[in-house]
């Protein structure tokens, strides 16, 4: 088959590899129809990770079903399936709880398992004609009839629509209650949407790329652009002292006021344009530091926050991947009824030998290039 392979910093190629198999009986096999590249791939793109040569990315997956395992019962031969890109067991301590992107199964010693990721357990990732989903059961979410007709909204479960809404959760967003949400990225601009539609009275997102922060405006929010003056001074404008929440959409890769990388701007700015005793959900990644790299401020993860104003506020932060599965129903409804359609942020459908110019585009955060999505079979 042919997939999308990892050959080393800023460098992926398409490949014909051996064709994904099922392996346990618990599988099912996926023909993939729609793929995303996400913000997250780009970690591994830009050298970031451990991740090995050859591995096959993609943790967005959409398709359908050709084959399955002796012991699957519930998918069948033909489904349409968006798969969550946390794999989880379905019956560990973590996943009966609903916590499926913290599976003690799945990646054991580690924290949660993901399809086509550098730390995440050994599965190959959806950028290719076939996928092995395991534990079908518990992992593959069924689609309606309408999965071909709103096939760019429904890919969007698999990721990037769960986790914008799992950081406005994490940051005990209630209605009628404002948030700021750093980074007008593919997340942040799912957490503006979330926002919206969980009847936040005030959404403001922060970014700098015009065609992001146009795309932010037209899911409702007032943006700031923190190339343009001092950005938390017009949020605590805006919001008469603060906002009741704050999402950091971005991650380590973050830069600074002047556009040089700064790992720990946006969550030092995120406290600061926060009111006193507000929540903050923290989604974008923080790798764990490599316990070899020096002291100090570093990539590894370890950065400079400012631990005594987030106390003196008096504010609660929450962390870490989104519990897909969790979410995926409700979601899938939305969009199936019409109130979601978070389709409106993709600026690209490209056949899965355009991938690496696409990685290369969306990784330059090219002007218009907001969300990429392959399709293998084209
Ligand atoms: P992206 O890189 O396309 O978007 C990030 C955006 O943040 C960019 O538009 C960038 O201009 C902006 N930005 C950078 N520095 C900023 C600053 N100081 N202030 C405001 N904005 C700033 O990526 P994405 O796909 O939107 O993903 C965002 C983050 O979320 C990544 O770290 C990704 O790995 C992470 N993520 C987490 C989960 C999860 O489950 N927790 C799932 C998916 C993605
Ligand atoms: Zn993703």
């Amino acid at each position: 088959m042919k997939a999308l392979v990892y050959n080393g910093p800023k460098d992926v190629a398409i490949k014909t590899v051996p064709d994904a198999v099922i392996e346990k009986p618990t599988d099912v096999l996926v023909r993939i129809t729609t793929t995303n590249i996400c913000g997250s791939d780009l970690h591994m793109y830009e050298g970031r990770t451990s991740v090995e040569k050859g591995k096959i990315l993609g943790h967005e997956n959409m398709g359908e079903v050709i084959e399955v395992g002796d012991a699957v019962d519930r998918v069948k031969v033909g489904d349409r399936v968006v798969l969550p890109f946390n794999i989880g067991c379905g019956f560990c301590r973590n996943c009966e709880a609903g916590l499926t992107g913290f599976c003690l199964t799945t990646n054991p010693g580690s924290a949660g398992a993901a399809y086509g990721f550098a730390e995440m357990g050994p599965y190959s990732g959806g950028q290719a004609e076939l996928l092995r989903v395991p534990y079908a059961d518990f992992n593959c979410l069924v689609l309606p009839e309408d999965a071909s007709e709103k096939e760019l909204d429904y890919v969007l479960l698999s990721d990037i629509f769960p986790t914008g809404w799992h950081a406005t959760v994490l940051s005990g967003l209630q209605p009628g209650e404002n948030i700021v949400i750093y980074g007008a990225g593919p997340v942040g601009l799912m957490a503006a949407l979330s926002a919206r539609i969980q009847g936040a009275a005030g959404v403001i997102v922060v970014d700098r790329h015009p065609d992001r922060l146009k795309l932010a405006q037209k899911l409702g929010a007032t943006v700031v652009d923190d190339s343009k003056g001092d950005h938390v001074q017009q949020i605590l404008e805006l919001t008469k002292g603060g906002a009741d929440r704050g999402c950091e959409c971005v991650g380590y890769q973050c830069h600074d006021h002047h556009g040089h990388e700064r790992p720990n701007a946006t969550m030092n700015d995120l406290v600061a344009s926060v009111r006193p005793t507000g929540g903050l959900g923290v989604v974008g990644v923080f790798v764990p530091q490599d316990p070899g790299a020096e002291d100090g401020l570093a990539k590894e993860g370890k950065i400079a926050f400012d631990m005594g104003s987030f106390w003196f506020k008096g504010q609660f932060m929450r962390t870490g991947q989104a519990n897909v599965k969790h979410y995926n129903r409700r979601l899938r409804e939305l969009i199936h009824k019409g109130r979601a359609k978070p389709s409106e942020i993709i600026s690209h459908e490209l056949g899965l030998d355009e991938a690496p110019n696409a990685y290369r585009n969306f990784d330059d955060r090219k002007d218009g290039w907001t969300k990429v999505v392959l399709h293998p079979g084209q």
